[in-house]
């Protein structure tokens, strides 16, 4: 069978660790390869072969750096079609959608070719009498990236594209259940011209995780996964002073006006509370119609959109989602389903027990929608990740407003109307990190950042865009003055209080 390496100091590796974890094929249920899980021995020789391939990279200059990002672009695009088929083998979502996941992170990427101009400073002539001050932002030494598996394209680009543009080192800690990807891509960036061991692949569970908390030579970390985990990163990564971003959970809610399009809010809110099953952490799990009339027709209007849902394998070119990533997955969708049912809610469509002819091993789930959810109960106030649509009925827009606001999650919300007022009150008001108006899944474009709120986002600073580049940078501030161009002038006495402009 299979097994996936490390990627330790440009080489593929086992390390030393011998343990090894299934990952499966969603499609049939079986495994179809083993991956080695990093022990701390195997983290630190990766951050220790990173911190010596950092000092050449980081004094390389920025355009060349650019240059590298240019060709790997260049390489992905080349094999897309079979980065895409490797994608969805491993996750399940279908291919379209698997080139959607490289397209995504392609686009930060391109973002880094621009990294000359976004490492620029900034100078200010004659500050005092001959003294000029300048800004630089210089690289943080190795930093890391630790992702999910529900885009092992995007979010490894996400990381690892700008973090290397800025002049560091990456150790990429991808998802143990997806892993195959994002060694490509670092076989890519090698064969762009990257030097051996500025970005490394290690593979692991919980305890690489940890040699990468507790590694000193370690300066940051990016994280994007459950929000327990995140927080846990977050909290345990901050204590060893380290800057930490970590990215969590999301119950995001689509709200609908009476005055929507309905034909394109129906189209919207199907895509994107049943693409890819729901494994996204910008999916619209959560309906939030305005006004009883809004509820019924919407309702009747999502039943036959619903049914007409198709599900397939990964490769079915006519299926609109696959598999959902593992059976323990699986099963946790639909117990949240039965949940759901034992909160009150009423299950409209019940994507339980779903097969799948000639696929019975699938971890398939069929398309699921409640109505009458409520505030109170738990399959709502939880996170399910599946492909299960909930429909809370609310009476006025303050009281939609309120609901994404309280939730405990706060990643992505959206507004379906025509009133332009209401919307810009909803976007002004709602305690939500990113907005979408008319917009069903308002994942920001590469050249702004990404990043939830609340329980959805742990640190201060978003992921990709200007924040990305101020994440893995540190601002050196420089106040110069040269003996020489104020020739004659005498010596000033030594000064024994602060220096003002005064
Ligand atoms: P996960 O939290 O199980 O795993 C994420 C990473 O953490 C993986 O690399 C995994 O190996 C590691 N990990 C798992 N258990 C750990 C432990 N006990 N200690 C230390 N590390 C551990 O998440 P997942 O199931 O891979 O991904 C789905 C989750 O990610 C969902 O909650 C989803 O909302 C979230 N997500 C959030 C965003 C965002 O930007 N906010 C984006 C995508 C996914």
């Amino acid at each position: 069978m299979r097994t996936i390496h490390h990627l330790i100091g440009g080489a593929a590796t086992t390390g030393a660790g011998g343990r090894r974890a299934d990952v499966f094929d969603p499609n049939t249920g079986r495994v179809q390869a083993h991956v080695v899980l990093a022990d701390p021995a195997d983290v630190d020789a990766a951050i220790a072969d990173a911190a010596r391939a950092q000092v050449g990279w980081a004094a390389t200059n920025p355009q060349r750096r650019a240059r590298v990002m240019f060709a790997f672009k260049a390489l992905v695009e080349a094999e897309i079609d079979t980065l895409a088929e490797m994608l969805s083998a491993e996750h399940g979502k279908v291919i379209a959608d698997s080139r959607g996941d490289i397209q995504r992170g392609l686009e930060v990427i391109e973002f880094a070719c621009g990294i000359p101009h976004l490492l620029k400073g900034e100078f200010t002539s004659d500050a005092g009498p001959g003294i000029d001050v300048y800004s630089m932002r210089q690289p943080l030494g190795v930093v890391a990236g630790i992702t999910p598996f529900n885009f092992p394209a995007m979010i490894p680009m996400w990381m690892f594209g700008v973090a290397i543009a800025c002049g560091n080192a990456f150790i990429l800690k991808p998802s143990e259940r997806d892993p195959s990807l994002p060694v490509r891509l670092g076989e890519l960036m090698l064969e762009a011209g990257l030097p051996a061991g500025v970005l490394q692949v290690v593979h692991g569970d919980k305890v690489a995780v940890d040699a990468i908390l507790d590694s000193p030579l370690i300066r940051a970390v990016s994280f994007v996964g459950s929000s327990d985990i995140a927080h846990y990163v977050y909290s345990r990564g901050t204590a060893n002073g380290k800057r930490i971003q970590a990215m969590g959970g999301a119950k995001n809610h689509g709200i609908v006006l009476p005055d929507a399009d309905m034909d394109q809010t129906v189209a919207d809110l199907v895509g994107a509370a049943f693409g890819s099953a729901g494994e996204r952490c910008m999916a619209l799990p959560v309906v939030v119609p305005v006004g009883k009339a809004t509820a019924n027709e919407l309702r009747e209007r999502l039943l036959p959109e619903i049914a007409k849902l198709r599900l397939g394998v990964s490769t079915d070119p006519d299926a609109h989602y696959g598999p959902v990533v593992s059976a323990a997955h699986r099963d946790r969708i639909e117990s949240y389903i039965g949940m759901g049912v034992a909160d009150g809610a009423e299950l409209v469509v019940d994507g339980r027990g779903f097969s799948l002819q000639g696929h019975e091993g699938g971890f398939f789930v069929g398309p699921t929608l409640f109505d009458y959810v409520t505030p109170t109960m738990q399959s709502y106030q939880e996170e399910i990740f599946g492909p299960v649509l909930q429909m809370v009925r609310a009476e006025s827009l303050a009281e939609a407003i309120t609901l994404p606001s309280q939730h405990q999650y706060g990643n992505g919300v959206a507004i379906f109307t025509r009133n332009g007022p209401a919307a810009r009150e909803f976007a002004a008001t709602v305690d939500v990190g990113m907005v979408g108006i008319n917009v069903p899944i308002p994942v920001p474009v590469a050249y702004h950042s990404f990043g939830g709120w609340k329980r959805s986002a742990f640190g201060d600073t978003g992921i990709h865009g200007t924040e990305g580049v101020k994440f893995y940078t540190k601002l050196k501030t420089v106040t110069q003055r040269w003996p020489g161009l104020d020739a004659g002038a005498a010596v000033t006495d030594s000064s024994f209080v602060i220096p003002t402009m005064k």
